[in-house]
């Protein structure tokens, strides 16, 4: 570590993240004992335990979703205005605990301060949008067979939402589910990864209750597969939000089915970044860098997979490989660092075994491909080729895989050759070529000159394939996600029938 650059930073604890206040207890409306285990939180960059909250079982989680759906009529039926009133409120207390709230990100997520920033950033858009919805249309005046009679459709709330959230961003995107459902009218039910249950859990408990929401409109339950389960499962809810790794979103696609619940279905990928002969190498260097390292990689819009034309492969892998080098690698809440640790031992060995059994096959390892607990060192991997596991598997750590492809047509075959579908990006001077390939790429969401990790509260965020259920997060797709429709007819004199 080097001494000038250490940033002697103390844990904020004072404010709603007063520990006192919820340590080794479970939200259930007020602040409870534990009737489950207790889940210690450790700092994935030092180990430390930093604090602990209560764990909840399969039983506790049928009651809090039975309290959540005795809470939601009252909740529904006060007007829209008051609920966006809490949601900006929320964003308010959320703003004031700015430096408390990303001080927690970074040491329970092992994420640098930029990325803390803009994840505490996106929460409050994510608040703010939700605020605005209550001006959306509710539904339509539609054709009546009887002209006496008014047939409408509106939207209503489903009742309770289940959140199942992952730890990679833990506060937004748990929030991107909760601030929307709840504006509303829904009672929410939120389970966090049990590495991340305080900026994914006790934030969003504390901002909510300070904001004025009525006790038990939102719970919170702690735990892992069997906690996610008996969520799924338990028979008042109505929708399952999940995101996480495709192989656990199929498990709670399948037991949504059996329950007859809506589910939408956030996953993984493997998004390509293009790179045609035209671009700016050094601008693509830096984008492909940004796209594979940003927060070790640990992102589901990560540039899993670099197609680049042969003409320049050789430029862009100099420059790619500079960049991985100069990235400093740290405890990001004691140093100025732009790699953090990853967020377990079992992830390092998945990243150095998708490496290894790359280089094994063939790859050529250009920088990085070691490791030190807890840090994985950026790396660049050329020569990359179909059936390797680098290029098949989302990796999920700070590995660059790059392919080379000899020509456009070949490019976009590298880039659909996936079971995923969630982001892309093409590097070109050409903005007819890249919309030409644009049009081709089988994805979600699509950048030109840019790279492939990008999320706003306003847009439709989601996937194509492997990478999600056709579900979409953001914009006015939050009410067809979070309200089912309701035909209703009416009329002032009864209908008569013959007999
Ligand atoms: P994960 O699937 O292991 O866990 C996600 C959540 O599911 C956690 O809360 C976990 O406790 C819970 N869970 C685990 N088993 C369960 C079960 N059987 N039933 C119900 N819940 C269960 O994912 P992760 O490792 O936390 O996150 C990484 C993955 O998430 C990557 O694949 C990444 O691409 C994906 N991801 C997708 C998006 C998106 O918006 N598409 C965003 C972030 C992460």
């Amino acid at each position: 570590m080097n001494e000038s650059s250490t940033i002697d930073r103390q844990l904020h604890t004072d404010g709603i993240l007063s520990p006192s206040i919820w340590d080794g207890r479970v939200f259930q409306g007020r602040w409870t004992s534990s009737e489950g285990t207790v889940i210690e939180v450790r700092e994935p960059a030092t180990g430390l335990t930093l604090a602990t909250v209560g764990g909840s079982t399969p039983k506790t989680v049928v009651d809090a979703v039975e309290r959540a759906a005795r809470a939601q009529p009252q909740w529904q039926a006060i007007a829209p205005e008051s609920r966006a009133r809490v949601m900006q409120l929320a964003a308010t207390i959320l703003e004031s605990n700015r430096d408390t709230v990303i001080d927690w990100i970074i040491r329970e997520t092992g994420g640098v301060r930029g990325k803390a920033e803009t994840e505490l950033n996106g929460t409050i858009g994510e608040l703010l949008h939700s605020a605005a919805l209550f001006v959306e249309p509710e539904g339509h005046v539609l054709h009546s067979a009887d002209p006496d009679r008014l047939s409408i459709a509106r939207r209503i709330p489903l009742g309770v939402v289940g959140v199942i959230s992952p730890w990679n961003f833990p506060l937004l995107l748990a929030m991107r589910s909760v601030a929307p459902a709840l504006a509303l009218g829904n009672a929410v039910v939120l389970k966090p990864d049990p590495q991340t249950p305080i900026t994914g859990g006790v934030v969003l408990a504390q901002i909510f209750a300070e904001a004025g929401l009525p006790e038990g409109v939102l719970q919170i339950v702690n735990g892992g597969a069997e906690v996610g389960e008996a969520l799924v499962c338990a028979p008042a809810v109505r929708l399952i939000t999940f995101t996480g790794s495709t192989r656990v979103g199929r498990r709670v696609g399948q037991l949504a089915g059996e329950h007859v619940k809506k589910v939408s279905l956030e996953l993984g990928g493997k998004s390509p970044f293009i790179v045609l002969d035209d671009a700016d190498i050094e601008a693509a260097a830096s984008a492909g860098a940004w796209g594979s390292f940003l927060h070790q990689g640990q992102i589901c819009m990560a540039a899993g997979r670099h197609i680049v034309l042969r003409g320049v492969a050789q430029s862009y892998l100099d420059a790619l490989r500079q960049h991985a080098q100069s990235l400093t690698v740290g405890d990001p809440f004691r140093e100025d660092v732009a790699i953090g640790p990853i967020i377990n031992q079992r992830q390092i060995g998945r990243i150095h075994e998708l490496v290894t059994s790359s280089v094994a096959d063939g790859a050529e390892l250009l920088t990085g491909g070691t490791h030190e607990t807890p840090y994985y060192q950026p790396t660049v991997l050329a020569g990359v080729r179909p059936g390797m596991a680098a290029y098949v598997h989302e990796i999920f750590g700070p590995v660059a895989a790059v392919c080379i492809a000899e020509n456009e047509e070949h490019a976009i075959q590298l880039a659909n050759d996936t079971e995923y579908g969630l982001s892309a990006a093409i590097q070109t001077a050409s903005l007819d070529r890249g919309l030409r390939l644009a049009r081709r790429i089988r994805a979600g969401m699509v950048h030109i000159n840019d790279q492939t990790i990008s999320d706003l509260p306003g847009i439709p965020m989601g996937g194509l394939g492997q990478s999600g259920n056709g579900s979409r997060f953001g914009s006015t797709t939050n009410v067809d996600e979070f309200t089912e429709w309701q035909w209703m007819t009416l009329g002032g004199a009864p209908t008569r029938y013959p007999f």
